[in-house]
């Protein structure tokens, strides 16, 4: 009989969205006329740009002849498209070099599998509420996990506390579920921090594209220091609606270099590059001939107007929150509203509330961690129609 991997009894139950889900089914059921409308998704609904649509159909095009057709490709991602993505940085005035790029098949893959890189006898430091993926991918591992708060007092971005020791440390800016984004002074302290510690940060930009203050850093390399002590994930998913065509990279400096046990000098990047040629064989050809388009100056105008869709949509929410003195975060960066539940309800009364009077859907913020008991999610990535609706709804509610 084969030893399985026990570490997978500690994880909690994945209950959220199944759960959201059984309970949508049975109001619907109880109720067939009522429309219910979901502004719990973390999904765009947005159309590919067509800029995108025509790569990607050039993409099929190139595997009907011979003398065009693609097999396996370099598994780090082609140049063409590893040179899209460092020239997208510099247009933010931050410099990485294409060879540190490592295109994938999207962030949660990477964002899960960079534990193969790492001990299990790291601690491991995680933002509460956060993604749930940082949580479940070290627990997987039977890795010891230490939380740092994100309460409504530090504004959900908590900082470094030189008490605690860590070896990784998760940063997801701006952060899902509370929308909250860092700036470059706290950024900064992280850097520092990670520096000081010789610790790892792992900083999860999947929500880059929605920061308009060019004040606020889109990427951790923004920082001084950091090529020393950070690895970047991010994906086409929010950016240009890639959620179901499926491209993201992992941006692996090779300044990080550490000392094994034997006193080797190790590269994290080299590392990483073994772990990928390993176990990945590279994003299909057709999907980064697709994601290439996305940084052309076109493609890049049609993916900003979308996003711009989503931020209209947020701010509608905001504004109604804004008005009913309920108080909120995020929604100005971010495509998500995270929210104080009112009258102390906590986050799954509020949800059956939301539900039972308004026929809105939302996400309860138990789900992101301890401190979201009392919170909840909504986002912007409904329609325009279904989100000014859901808020007139709320707004009558609340
Ligand atoms: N990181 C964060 C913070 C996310 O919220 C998500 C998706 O919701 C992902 C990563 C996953 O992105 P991808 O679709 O590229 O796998």
């Amino acid at each position: 009989m084969p030893k399985i991997n026990e570490n997978y009894l500690n994880l909690k139950e994945s209950y959220l969205f199944t759960e959201i889900n059984h309970r949508v089914a049975e109001y619907t059921k109880n109720h067939p006329d009522k429309k219910v409308i979901r502004l719990g998704i973390g999904d765009v609904t947005r159309p590919l740009a067509s800029n995108v649509i025509n790569a990607l159909h050039e993409g099929v095009d190139a595997m009907a002849s011979a003398q065009t057709f693609k097999g396996y490709g370099p598994e780090q991602g082609y140049e063409f498209l590893r040179d899209a993505v460092a020239k997208y940085y510099e247009s933010h005035g931050v410099s990485v070099d294409p060879g540190d790029i490592f295109i994938s098949d999207g962030a949660k893959s990477d964002t899960g599998n960079i534990t193969d890189i790492f001990g299990d006898d790291n601690v491991i430091l995680i933002p509460d509420p956060v993604y749930p993926v940082y949580v479940d991918s070290n627990i997987m591992c039977g890795r010891k996990i230490t939380y740092i708060s994100g309460t409504a007092e530090n504004g959900f971005l908590p900082l470094p506390d030189k008490n605690i020791h860590a070896d990784l440390i998760y940063i997801c800016s701006p952060n899902n579920p509370t929308g909250a984004v860092y700036n470059r002074e706290q950024l900064k302290a992280w850097v520092d921090y990670a520096l000081e510690n010789e610790a790892v940060i792992l900083f999860d930009a999947a929500y880059e594209a929605f920061i308009s203050d060019p004040e606020l850093p889109r990427s951790i390399f923004a920082i001084e220091g950091a090529k020393k002590c950070a690895i970047e994930f991010c994906s086409l998913s929010k950016t240009a609606g890639f959620t179901g065509t499926r491209c993201g990279y992992t941006i692996v400096p090779k300044e990080l270099v550490f000392k094994a046990s034997d006193g080797r000098e190790v590269s994290l990047n080299a590392f990483w590059n073994r772990r990928q040629t390993t176990k990945f064989n590279g994003t299909s050809y057709i999907i980064q001939k697709g994601a290439s388009a996305v940084f052309t100056e076109e493609g890049m105008a049609q993916c900003m107007e979308n996003i711009a869709y989503y931020k209209e949509n947020a701010r509608i929410i905001c504004d109604v929150f804004a008005k009913k003195g309920i108080r909120y975060f995020g929604g100005e960066h971010s495509p998500y509203i995270w929210f104080e539940c009112p009258n102390g309800m906590d986050s799954w009364e509020f949800f059956d509330y939301l539900l039972n009077n308004a026929q809105v859907v939302g996400t309860p913020g138990a789900g992101f961690g301890e401190n979201g008991q009392h919170f909840f999610r909504l986002t912007g990535f409904g329609t325009r129609e279904n989100t000014m609706e859901a808020m007139e709804r709320i707004e009558k509610l609340l």
